[in-house]
């Protein structure tokens, strides 16, 4: 049986009893959650999270991470550095998207050192082969792509993305409605090429029985992808995103069906004022799936800032209903992050996840806010700067300009609005 099937079961299985004690919830409410589909614990049989986590509807937003080599950037070493920034920053799951070098030896090693839920891309490993065998994606088979499903499950993660929605109908749609930047989804371009190409129906659409045997066989979670999601302000929303949308919702109840914990992945770049209702959106479409946003991005403009454009995103989006955060970096669109990069990605997205806890009226959730508050009020540097979400950076940023008075800051000095009397 997989996980969804014990829990409707009845049982108590011991990842429901562990992930409930992570998310201080009851058995019982995590149980409804996960029975209704509203929420996920990726969690695949046999491995060992130390810490693991649920993600969707009334729970804790969530953050992933994402890791992984290219060609041009690969070696292990920095990427198990990159996963223990992540780590030690907050991540709550991070994703292996390595593209180059031993792809399955890089896997492995970030799974062994991995405490959190571990996920990743499959086609990557198609596409990866083939230009190793300088061989085109267009030569991608079935068969190929089913087996790095298999691969991956083998090699212990515990979600994929899986770019199911990019189906010969989409394609037409894109061929009539042009894009401003097309498709800018790595395995959304390659099925979209290869569709184009070859004629042939997307095989993780047509073959989504035995997609969703192989995930129930090692109860993987399934994220499905967003291959089509706008990569700009001016493609959002538009029929080939929504098209796709309302595919995924259609093989999120036959996950559902076949024991399958699912969620679906969301767009890009989005206008401001459009995040609220995409959002919703997606919740109906899809069937109250929880939602993992990649941002999203509310302006184009600002290569090198990134990470807060797509926080201000992400902020917008939780608070409407995503429950998952995807990461961005100072890098994006830029070059692969590095060390410094993920750990600012990873803090800019806890930022608007927990700013969205707050807005989402979680219990608890502004006590963190209060506690630094007073220790603000009260002047109490060392309680603030431990409480603060980057404690090594607020400390190194006080003792930059640390004053006479140290009991103060350099901002205001003697005129320290908290000091003696100060706020009344
Ligand atoms: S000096 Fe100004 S900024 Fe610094 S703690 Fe006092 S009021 Fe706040």
């Amino acid at each position: 049986m997989s996980l969804l099937e014990e829990i409707e079961s009845g049982a108590t299985p011991d990842r429901l009893r562990r992930t409930a004690a992570a998310e201080q919830t009851s058995i019982e409410q995590l149980r409804a959650k996960i029975i209704a589909g509203s929420a996920v614990i990726p969690w695949a049989r046999g491995n060992e999270l130390a810490q693991p986590c649920a993600i969707g509807e009334g729970l804790k937003v969530k953050v992933n991470a994402n890791i992984g080599t290219s060609n041009d950037l690969c070696r292990l070493e920095r990427e198990m550095d990159k996963l223990r920034a992540c780590l030690d920053a907050g991540a709550d799951a991070v994703m292996d998207l390595s593209t180059g070098g031993d792809l399955r030896a890089i896997r492995t090693a970030i799974r062994a050192a991995c405490p959190v839920s571990l996920g990743s891309v499959p086609i990557y490993e198609v596409l990866s082969d083939l230009i190793r065998e300088k061989r085109s994606p267009r030569e991608m088979t079935a068969a190929a792509m089913l087996a790095a499903i298999r691969l991956h499950a083998e090699d212990g993660v515990d979600f994929m993305t899986v770019h199911c929605g990019v189906t010969r109908r989409t394609v037409e749609i894109l061929r009539n409605d042009r894009r401003l930047t097309g498709v800018v989804s790595r395995g959304g371009s390659a099925l979209a090429n290869w569709i184009a190409a070859t004629g042939q129906e997307n095989p993780y659409y047509e073959e989504f029985d035995e997609l969703l045997a192989i995930c129930r066989e090692y109860d993987i979670t399934l994220s499905l992808g967003d291959g089509l999601r706008p990569g700009c302000l001016a493609d959002a929303g538009d029929h080939a995103q929504m098209e796709e949308l309302y595919t995924l919702g259609e093989l999120v109840l036959r996950c559902r069906e076949a024991g399958v914990q699912v969620m679906v992945e969301g767009p890009g770049h989005v206008p401001l004022q459009d995040v609220e209702a995409q959002v919703r959106m997606q919740k109906v479409a899809c069937h109250n799936a929880p939602f993992y946003v990649l941002g999203p991005l509310v302006t184009d403009i600002a290569p090198g800032y990134d990470h807060i454009v797509g926080a201000i995103g992400g902020a917008l989006a939780a608070r409407a209903g995503a429950d998952f955060l995807c990461y961005l970096t100072p890098a994006e669109h830029l070059r692969l992050p590095d060390t410094a990069d993920a750990h600012e990605g990873v803090i800019a997205s806890r930022i608007a996840a927990h700013a969205a806890d707050i807005a989402r009226g979680l219990p608890n959730a502004r006590d963190w806010d209060d506690a630094i508050s007073k220790a603000r009020k009260a002047r109490d540097w060392e309680t603030q700067l431990d409480l603060a979400i980057d404690p090594q950076s607020a400390r190194r940023r006080r003792s930059q300009g640390l004053p006479a008075d140290t009991s103060v800051c350099s901002m205001c000095s003697e005129l320290c609005a908290l000091k003696g009397e100060g706020g009344l």
